[in-house]
């Protein structure tokens, strides 16, 4: 594998020049001590634990895969060290709540992180990014004095999180959950089921593994509105944060899988299992949603990580392998054949690959950005449209981003052609790391028909609205305001048709949800390039524009045409038909 170059250049161009991160946390008093050599510094040291550290384990963790043994989950080799050292360093806590030992960074500068860390070595990260949301969910659920025990210690990388959700006969509809949580003489809970597919649920990098695990209370309500959440520790702490006795679970068995293989995934069994309820009895999805919202964008993230490393594993490859003669103009002389990368059909691989990843940088960092202010901003209004946009754009980085990291790391895969098939490179490992990032977290098309039915349809395209406004209020490059105003005015129009026929065609929400989502993602990706290239003093961002607004962008007339296709075509058929 080539090593992996982190692109901090592009994270500060994205922050400072595209979003203008100074004046934006000059108002913001929680972050107001960033200065701009602040945070190069911490961009430039995550940069390199990334590049030294992770990277270097990635190919071989895939090689080596988790290993079980009779309850016992071993990572790969080196994992151990690896994650001490991204514990040793703080970056575990580097979004964290700073009153109980987190650092407080901005969300659109952790965006950029994660990116890094995703990138250099996704197998080690997922060992700590249930950690990050775990904590973010018992920060913001459990009572204070849950808080001041396990905050530090997922902060310092002491213990690490795992979220316990899925059953064998419950994935999407977790209404169907069948794990018990019966009440105990001491207000705790007996936790008595079996889950399937956690990441993280057991393993042996640090002394304590902490399950946020959904079950259900006696006498809960039927469906998704009787679903309690628990915190449950593999040992229980006392107050004083040392470890007592083990908990009553364990790792049944680890799932051999298509990727990620470093990454332990288990099957755990919950029998009698001191459990700590988090919130209120029946509650506990909502709750959950607080940690699933953060893994949903860190989750798009993946599929951005893994595309960039294919990109420049790509580029760096086109450029060295010749084959062929280029079209006449840009031949080398004296020589039988051209490097690929002068080929127009390599070019249109590159090009694609960057356009979506540099797009998709600039975009997940705009959610960031949406998050700090829905968080931090001093107006409330301001506060409350932002978190408007949170919720709307939430689906659209995880499906979005993710899909274009699995056809970006099989772009990346095509230019090496059979090179890239065989395992020495390690592209291939890319395209099979990235494709879990469609299907966990929601799996994509649950993503668009939770942006169609609950985004963009229960507030009659409003907040769709409110964001196009804003869009049509930034200044652009001339050369594409023409094409982003017949974008906007497409989106528009497609969200009204939408709304209006909805209510008459009740299979036309989910009929249209994928396709919608991927123009929204789409005229999204043109906003962030028209103002890239717009602030950009160098050709670089102003060719992937162009590129991205006459190759990429017009994807949308297709989509459209399949929304207003309806939903007939697909209903008609009886289900037995199949
Ligand atoms: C490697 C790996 C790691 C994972 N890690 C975790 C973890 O840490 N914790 C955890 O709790 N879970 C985890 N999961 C589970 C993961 O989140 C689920 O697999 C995912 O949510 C889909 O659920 P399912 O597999 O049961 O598929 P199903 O729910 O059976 O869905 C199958 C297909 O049907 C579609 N579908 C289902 N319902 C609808 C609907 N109403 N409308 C339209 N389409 C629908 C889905 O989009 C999907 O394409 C992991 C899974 C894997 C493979």
């Amino acid at each position: 594998m080539l090593p992996y170059m982190p692109p901090g250049n592009d994270i500060e161009f994205v922050l400072y020049d595209l979003f203008d991160a100074e004046t934006e946390w000059a108002q913001i008093p929680a972050f107001d001590s960033f200065d701009r050599d602040t945070v190069r510094a911490i961009v430039t040291e995550c940069g390199k634990l990334a590049r030294d550290v992770m990277a270097p384990l990635s190919q071989s963790s895939d090689e080596e895969g988790a290993h079980w043994n009779d309850g016992v989950v071993t990572a790969p080799e080196g994992f151990k060290d690896a994650y001490a050292a991204l514990a040793a360093g703080g970056w575990l806590g580097v979004s964290g709540n700073p009153e109980f030992g987190g650092q407080g960074l901005p969300k659109m500068l952790t965006a950029s992180l994660e990116e890094m860390f995703w990138g250099a070595n996704t197998n080690l990260w997922l060992y700590a990014t249930l950690t990050v949301g775990a904590a973010i969910c018992v920060d913001a659920h459990a009572d204070e004095d849950t808080r001041r025990l396990y905050l530090p210690k997922f902060y310092s990388g002491e213990w690490t999180g795992a979220m316990a959700l899925t059953e064998a006969h419950a994935g999407t509809d977790l209404g169907l959950i069948r794990t018990r949580a019966t009440p105990r003489s001491d207000g705790h809970y007996s936790i008595t089921g079996t889950k399937i597919f956690i990441t993280s649920g057991e393993h042996d990098l640090v002394k304590n593994i902490v399950h946020l695990v959904l079950a259900k209370v006696p006498d809960a309500p039927a469906g998704s509105r009787g679903i309690s959440l628990f915190l449950v520790p593999k040992y229980i702490p006392g107050d004083d944060g040392l470890l007592g006795e083990r908990n009553g679970f364990e790792s049944a068995s680890i799932e051999h899988k298509m990727g990620i293989k470093g990454s332990a995934t288990s099957v755990i069994n919950y029998g009698d299992a001191i459990g700590y309820l988090i919130g209120e009895p029946n509650q506990g999805l909502a709750c959950m949603f607080t940690m699933m919202n953060y893994e949903r964008l860190s989750v798009g993230i993946q599929g951005l990580g893994l595309a960039e490393r294919a990109y420049q594993m790509s580029s760096s490859y086109a450029k060295e392998r010749v084959q062929g003669r280029v079209p006449e103009g840009s031949r080398v002389a004296n020589t039988d054949a051209d490097a690929i990368v002068g080929h127009p059909d390599v070019r249109r691989m590159l090009l694609t690959q960057r356009a979506y990843n540099e797009g998709g940088r600039a975009f997940s960092m705009y959610v960031g950005l949406q998050l700090d202010r829905a968080k931090y901003a001093p107006i409330e209004a301001v506060r409350e449209k932002a978190s408007g946009f949170v919720d709307l754009l939430t689906p659209v980085a995880k499906a979005f981003i993710t899909d274009r990291g699995l056809e970006c790391t099989l772009l990346g895969q095509q230019v090496f052609g059979g090179h890239g098939y065989i395992r020495e490179w390690g592209v291939e490992q890319l395209v099979r790391d990235v494709r879990i990032a469609q299907i966990y977290e929601g799996a994509n098309g649950i993503q668009a028909l939770d942006l169609v039915l609950r985004k963009v349809l229960r507030d009659g395209g409003a907040t769709v609205g409110e964001l196009i406004d804003d869009i049509r209020q930034t200044e652009v490059p001339e050369r594409y305001t023409a094409a982003m105003d017949e974008a906007l005015n497409a989106w528009q129009e497609v969200t009204r048709w939408l709304c209006d026929s909805a209510p008459s065609d009740s299979n036309l929400p989910g009929a249209a949800s994928v396709d919608y989502l991927d123009v929204t993602g789409h005229v999204l990706y043109a906003w962030m390039w028209a103002r890239m290239a717009g602030v950009s003093g160098s050709t670089d961002k102003r060719y992937v524009a162009d590129y991205y607004f006459a190759k990429l962008l017009p994807r949308y007339y297709s989509l459209v045409a399949s929304i207003r296709g309806g939903s007939a075509s697909l209903m008609e058929p009886s289900s037995d038909w199949f």
